[in-house]
């Protein structure tokens, strides 16, 4: 089975380069896109993360953010609904990953077991990062411990340091391996600058739980991967489709 990724782009928000790339950046300030992708596997309708609203993120960051479409509006632009969404799957569960989540009332969600138990009971220092307790609630959870294939050709990869069980999702497209990245990451993180480069093949993430495993997650997709989507990438996330 080959699959074809569609992005959904839902908004914008403006942020300081550095919270993607680790100790680099400080200066400049980049839109990044916030993002549902949509996959049509034989039967079902999958999602690889929820993305949010405006509303929903203005509660938990303060920044400018521009609103493209509504959750509602992007699934029908692939002729569906959130009833008729089947599973999602998600990187992990930062809010801007998972505010539309619970409009997907008939979706198995398949989550890192590490994941969802932080997200219940964050540490205090990404308190802020999580949906308050309860918006979760009535989601079915199906919780992975580590790589897994989830459908023919979908697999996830523990890929843990952004967020204690962030997963990226590699996807088998018609000719090549994709990797969703799974932690916040832009192009950057992937091709650092020149001078970096034999030192650190990859960028950190700039937000992380634990940094010297958000780099080795960043290095594993980086060599796993034949094209790698950062999931907030603004190429990516504008393409109509991959590939
Ligand atoms: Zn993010």
């Amino acid at each position: 089975m080959h699959y074809i990724i569609k992005p959904l782009m839902l908004g914008k928000m403006l942020m300081n380069c550095s919270l993607m790339t680790y100790m680099l950046n400080f200066q400049k300030e980049i839109w990044v896109p916030i993002v549902t992708w949509y996959v049509k596997t034989e039967d079902k309708n999958v999602l690889i993360d929820s993305g949010a609203s405006v509303d929903i993120m203005k509660k938990y960051w303060y920044a400018d953010y521009e609103e493209i479409m509504t959750f509602e509006q992007a699934l029908d632009s692939v002729d569906t609904t959130p009833e008729e969404i089947d599973v999602v799957i998600q990187t992990h569960l930062h809010f801007d990953h998972c505010g539309n989540t619970s409009k997907c009332r008939n979706a198995e969600v398949i989550v890192q077991s590490e994941e969802l138990a932080f997200s219940r009971k964050p540490h205090p220092l990404f308190f802020g990062s999580y949906l308050r307790r309860g918006e979760l609630d009535e989601v079915n959870f199906k919780e992975v411990d580590g790589d897994a294939e989830v459908f023919p050709g979908i697999e996830v990869l523990k890929v843990p340091g952004h967020s204690p069980g962030t997963q990226a999702i590699s996807i088998q497209t018609e000719n090549a391996n994709v990797v969703l990245s799974g932690f916040c990451s832009i192009a950057d993180n992937f091709s650092p600058p020149e001078k970096f480069k034999k030192l650190w093949p990859v960028l950190t993430p700039g937000v992380h739980v634990d940094a010297l495993q958000a780099f080795a997650s960043a290095k594993r997709v980086k060599e796993e991967a034949d094209v790698i989507i950062p999931i907030h990438d603004m190429e990516f996330a504008s393409k109509n489709q991959i590939p």
